[in-house]
């Protein structure tokens, strides 16, 4: 049996493996640090958890083999200059943005995006990592390091942000999750909910957008589209070309969620309309330890990626799905979690439907 390779090992692998697992695929997430030879098939296939990787033993194995799928998307949408330029062409909303280059000066950047102004690394940059604020009133200059590394954006007064997961499959049939209402917190997803009733007269809108860039890449899988919420009107922030953190609550309130989505395209196999069976809350556990505790909260559901617990670092999630609003808003009056958590468990009693 075809081996479905994947590049990285994180816990993005894991959860691809795992949801591979009851339909009989081997899927093996790769360390891209190996030094091991791959025993690579000529039918295998390769898809890889994160959308940039050095050059390696291991990636150039695995970049190398024929069935890479979407292999040229990859370098596309991870430098954040080319994503951008494909939007542009493709006619879809973003924050209004242009590259920083050598001779790039502050000035010139709040007369063309206004007075604060947000640098983005092209490369590299997640979780809020690889920012830089530009904020007119301190009068900062543009660090000669982010010339022509970064991109500048203007700020954006969002109403909240949201997310799309779709899936496209080989033969061009997509399947959409509702949107994900996320909340970010010093550029990191502390927690999202889905689905949600008023978000639904922009869902339309939304898989427009992210089918149109689907098809222009010919992209096979599952796709990210994050989104700024402005009025009735989104704008894209970010796409990624892998399974989302936004879309983790699927794995408890879907009925195939996005990691099983995900292997299902690049193997080739069937896709199906997505069932939702409820309503579902995910919570990032972000520089926290585990608290096997948290399982006496009826409904909820641990994932542990057994990282070592560093502050700010991403080591696991709480999903929790029920169709009883009491429940959820229960389970959120029983988890003890530290500073800025109390501004995410208030922002999920609001935001959940009562
Ligand atoms: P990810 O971990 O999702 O890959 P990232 O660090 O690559 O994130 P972005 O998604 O671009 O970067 O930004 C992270 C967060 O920073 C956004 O979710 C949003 O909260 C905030 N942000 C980004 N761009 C803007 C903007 N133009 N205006 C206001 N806030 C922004
Ligand atoms: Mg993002």
């Amino acid at each position: 049996m075809s081996v479905l390779w994947v590049l990285g090992a994180g816990q993005l692998g894991a959860m691809l493996k795992q949801a591979g697992t009851p339909l009989g695929l081997d899927v093996r997430p790769v360390d891209i640090e190996t030094t091991e030879t791959l025993p690579l098939g000529k039918d295998d296939i390769v898809t890889a958890e994160r959308e940039e990787w050095p050059e390696t033993h291991a990636t150039k194995q695995l970049s190398t083999h024929n069935n890479f799928v979407n292999l040229a998307t990859f370098p596309q949408l991870a430098d954040r200059l080319t994503q951008k330029q494909w939007l542009d062409r493709l006619g879809l909303a973003t924050a209004p943005w242009f590259p920083v280059e050598i001779g790039t000066t502050a000035r010139y950047t709040y007369e063309t995006l206004g007075d604060r102004v947000l640098m983005k690394r092209r490369r590299g940059g997640y979780d809020g990592k690889g920012q830089y604020w530009l904020k007119q009133s301190e009068e900062s200059e543009i660090p000669e390091d982010w010339k022509g590394f970064a991109i500048a954006e203007q700020a954006i007064n969002f109403d909240e942000e949201v997310s799309l997961i779709g899936v496209r499959g080989k033969n061009g049939e997509t399947h959409f999750y509702p949107l994900t209402l996320n909340l970010h917190i010093n550029g990191i997803l502390y927690a999202s909910i889905s689905p949600l009733q008023r978000l639904n007269t922009l869902q339309a809108k939304a898989e427009l957008m992210l089918s149109k860039l689907m098809d222009a890449l010919d992209y096979v899988g599952v796709m990210a589209m994050e989104c700024f919420r402005v009025g009735d009107e989104l704008l894209i922030n970010e796409l990624a070309p892998r399974v989302h953190n936004s879309g983790h609550w699927t794995q408890s309130g879907a009925s195939i969620d996005q990691f099983e989505n995900h292997v299902r395209a690049v193997s080739g196999l069937p896709l199906a309309p997505i069932e939702i069976k409820s309503q579902s809350m995910m919570v990032n556990l972000i520089g926290v330890d585990l608290d096997y505790e948290w399982l006496n909260i009826k409904g909820l559901e641990i994932y542990w990626y057994k990282k070592e617990v560093r502050p700010g670092r991403k080591v696991g999630h709480l999903n929790f799905s029920s169709n009883n609003d009491d429940l959820l808003q229960g389970a959120l009056t029983k988890l003890d979690l530290p500073t800025p958590y109390n501004e995410a468990i208030d922002w999920l009693k609001i935001n959940l439907p009562k």
